[in-house]
């Protein structure tokens, strides 16, 4: 016989397993309980066969060149990804409401051209391992200069610019629920990072606004 505080270690320990895989089943399910929008198929692709997926990249979209002092108007920014010809797996709105616009075993448009520090195979080549996450928000004015004038910036409502509180918390719990999915993304600055860094110059989203720290990453490249 097993020493009592040993039997009653291994049931602890075969409790948090339990619960532990309840918690992964759980995340799997609310996953697929995000409600879809989905984007016209093509919109996006088929992921190459082979490529896992280890990425999750994220960025801002809102329609504050057309509409400065209504910005986030869900048809007109699912218009836009429509008219563009591009796409991303989830987009988040001001209140935190995730929709899903790209199922996940399709690659979607968003990364475009751009590279990673040490890995080749992902050069203009990101969207293949990734998952694409639109947050509706914008950068400060020194960032949104490159996209319309200062006077019509001007019209922006303060708390139209940045990000919410509610978008972070639906932004954890979807980087937690991917994580479980997709395991080898890391809870780190390699495999969780901007569009911005993917493709410096070219793009400036999420922006200096973007609080890393609010979803347990440190931007350190
Ligand atoms: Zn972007």
């Amino acid at each position: 016989m097993f020493p009592r505080f040993l039997r009653l270690f291994g049931l602890k320990l075969l409790l948090l397993s339990i619960a532990l895989a309840a918690t992964a089943s759980s995340e799997l399910d609310w996953l697929q309980s995000i409600e879809r929008r989905h984007l016209p198929l093509k919109n996006s692709k088929a992921r190459d066969p082979g490529v896992e997926v280890d990425t999750i990249l994220i960025h801002f979209c809102s329609d504050v060149v057309a509409h400065p002092d209504n910005p986030y108007d869900f048809k007109r920014i699912f218009n836009g990804f429509i008219i563009g010809r591009v796409s991303a797996h989830y987009l988040i709105d001001r209140s935190g409401k995730i929709f899903e616009m790209v199922e996940l075993d399709r690659a979607a448009w968003h990364a475009g051209k751009g590279k990673v520090p040490g890995k080749p195979e992902r050069e203009n080549r990101l969207n293949e391992f990734s998952v694409g996450i639109e947050l509706m928000g914008m950068g400060n004015l020194n960032e949104m200069l490159r996209f319309m004038p200062e006077d019509r910036f001007s019209k922006v409502k303060p708390d139209d610019i940045g990000y919410t509180k509610f978008q972070y918390e639906s932004l954890r719990k979807l980087i937690s629920a991917l994580r479980q999915k997709y395991p080898a993304i890391k809870l780190d600055n390699q495999h969780i990072y901007g569009h911005d860094q993917y493709a410096p110059g070219r793009k400036n989203d999420p922006g200096v606004l973007f609080e890393w720290s609010e979803i347990g990453v440190t931007k350190n490249w």
